[in-house]
């Protein structure tokens, strides 16, 4: 049954030695005769698969650009069965890969292209608004037209960096992060967006505790839960941003005692332009690109978003950071 499959199947066994293959094994991996109980991961030499091989954790599947035939794609699923023995199977989705490039490109050229007119037309506004010579009538229409326009501008961004966040190689510039003053930072903008709301904040962060990653995206990750905070929590209460540090993890939380989300929400709230309430999420000036920005920069640092929320009590957005993102410290104990 296994060799008429379109799909590779790869049987290793606890010593990680190929004990059989299928047809379709065979033409993907130019596996010969003499392969026959040697080393899966000789054939299959990519980092990420050895990563994903060794990890023992198989809940999500792994994609790969072959780098035995151009232009080819594989998905990996590999289930443990018997005594220590592995299914490898390995799936060719080329074509989705390559529908998925062709949307990706499509929103960045689109976005792109809407730049330049958007930037006319508030180069014009602002002219207009600064004109003596207007009659007040004018005013509103202006003014609504001239909040269009940063809307427009604010998604425009947001899909740009969603774009750049899904193609750029994700192993580029990575350094230490010092988060205490990269979160301070973050709370003194978001005092000044909280402004007269006057929500009270406090932050709880050893001083010198610093992750391997993206200064410029882990900025933002972190921003886009703590201006959501402001947002979405009634003025004068609490915002905390706490960093706990657990044997295995690092987890960053935001927590507020704002609006709180209806549980039935909660699995979809990273989807793209996916909002609660899409009236409120308009008044603060959302775009309902945070979360998947968040999510997408977590991603990339092999962290994961965990939400928790109670309506009208308030919610905890925790960012779940591998240990081994942690840097540390020379006369740290
Ligand atoms: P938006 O730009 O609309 O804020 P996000 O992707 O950042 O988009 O968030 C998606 C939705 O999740 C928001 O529209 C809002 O309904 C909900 N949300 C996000 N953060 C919070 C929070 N701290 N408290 C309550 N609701 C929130």
């Amino acid at each position: 049954m296994t060799s008429a499959l379109a799909d590779g199947v790869v049987i290793v066994d606890k010593r990680d030695n190929i004990e059989w293959w299928n047809r379709s094994a065979e033409r993907q991996f130019d596996f010969t005769p003499q392969d026959l109980g040697r080393k899966l991961t000789n054939y299959i030499r990519h980092p990420r698969f050895v990563d994903y091989y060794e990890s023992d954790c198989y809940d999500e599947p792994l994609e790969l650009v072959s780098m035995r035939q151009e232009g080819q794609t594989l998905q990996f699923h590999i289930h443990r069965f018997g005594d220590g023995d592995r299914l490898v199977i390995a799936r060719d989705i080329t074509h989705i890969a390559n529908l998925e490039r062709m949307r990706k490109d499509f929103v960045a050229n689109v976005s792109h292209e809407l730049r330049t007119p958007l930037t006319v037309i508030n180069g014009y506004l602002e002219t207009l608004v600064d004109s003596a010579e207007l009659s007040p009538a004018w005013n509103k229409p202006l003014d609504q037209m001239q909040g269009q326009t940063r809307r427009m501008t604010g998604l425009i961004t947001d899909l740009l960096t969603l774009s750049r966040l899904e193609t750029e190689d994700r192993e580029a510039g990575q350094s230490p992060v010092a988060l205490r003053p990269l979160l301070e930072q973050i709370v003194a903008e978001a005092k000044v967006l909280s402004g007269e709301r006057a929500h009270i904040f406090e932050i709880k962060c050893e001083p010198r505790v610093e992750l391997l990653g993206l200064e410029n995206e882990l900025r933002s990750a972190f921003a886009n839960l703590i201006y959501n905070a402001v947002n979405y929590t009634g003025s004068g209460r609490k915002i905390s941003v706490v960093v706990e540090l657990k044997p295995v993890e690092v987890i960053v939380k935001v927590k507020d005692n704002g609006d709180g989300i209806d549980p039935r929400h909660l699995p979809r709230l990273t989807e793209r332009f996916y909002r609660v309430d899409h009236g409120r999420s308009r008044e603060t000036g959302g775009t309902g690109l945070g979360l998947s920005i968040v999510k997408h920069i977590l991603l990339r640092h092999d962290a994961d978003l965990r939400i928790r929320s109670k309506l009208k009590k308030g919610s905890v957005f925790a960012c779940h950071f591998p240990i081994k993102r942690f840097v540390k410290n020379v006369g740290e104990h």
